[in-house]
């Protein structure tokens, strides 16, 4: 039986005086949430201070990216050994911003996926549509070659070590979700996918959906049998929401 995950993608919002506020609610809460672990991935600079607020609450930390390299003459970059340093199980990686924002390719979410797993920490892979992409009806297409890219490189056992989310860009901060049905959907090609290499990974693999999940909607994702939780952006950002996502599973 595939547990339920709730992470919290905060991306790049908060301060020093809202993530007290926002930890301290979500602490206060998390015993309402019986059926979901819990996660929340902070902007880099916060994640010691988030560490220190989590203290031994049971909310696991995240990263919002990964450098591909172990160390050196990276600038900008954050390794997974300090990650690792501060507690991170958990790192979002090919989020569609970082892929339709700063170019990341294929081949450079591949490594970062490789480096995270190197490093013991669990990527979290996106992977999801445009809007222009599912008119046109390659949404499978589309996401078998962002899972095939990390498969490729790091090979099929590599996926039973990771969790997916599917998020249809179209969906991502825009209010719009996708359908159950249309998650669901995506979710069966996915494991589909993966069962036609091993059926023993395709069956463990935790895939989250993400895009505008919020406690009105969470309880009907959650649902559908292929959806094992969420990664969540807005919603995350207020204690409240975030677990009553949680307790939606
Ligand atoms: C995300 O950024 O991963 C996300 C799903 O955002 P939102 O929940 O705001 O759509």
């Amino acid at each position: 039986m595939r547990r339920t995950l709730i992470a919290g993608n905060w991306k790049m919002n908060g301060s020093l005086a809202s993530i007290e506020t926002l930890i301290g609610g979500i602490r206060d809460g998390i015993g309402s949430v019986s059926n979901a672990d819990m996660a929340v991935c902070p902007p880099f600079v916060y994640i010691p201070r988030v560490r220190e607020l989590i203290g031994d609450a049971p909310i696991a930390l995240g990263s919002q990216n990964i450098c591909d390299q172990a160390s050196g003459a990276f600038t900008g970059e954050i390794s997974g050994a300090m990650l690792k340093e501060f507690g991170c199980r958990y790192a979002i990686i090919g989020h569609s911003e970082r892929r339709s924002l700063y170019g990341e390719s294929d081949a450079l979410i591949a490594a970062r996926f490789a480096m995270a797993l190197e490093t013991g920490i669990t990527p979290i892979l996106c992977v999801g549509e445009t809007l222009e992409q599912r008119e046109a009806n390659v949404t499978e297409q589309v996401v078998g070659e962002q899972l095939d890219a990390v498969i490729g490189h790091s090979g099929i056992d590599a996926i039973g070590q990771c969790v997916i989310a599917y998020e249809p860009v179209w969906a991502i901060g825009t209010g719009k979700t996708a359908s159950p049905e249309q998650a669901q959907a995506v979710h069966a090609f996915i494991r589909g996918k993966l069962a036609a290499l091993d059926t023993g990974v395709a069956d463990a693999v935790q895939i989250l959906y993400g895009g505008s999940m919020n406690p009105g909607n969470a309880a009907e994702l959650l649902a559908q049998p292929d959806i094992d939780g969420g990664l969540i952006g807005g919603a995350s950002l207020k204690a409240d929401d975030f677990l009553a996502i949680g307790t939606s599973a």
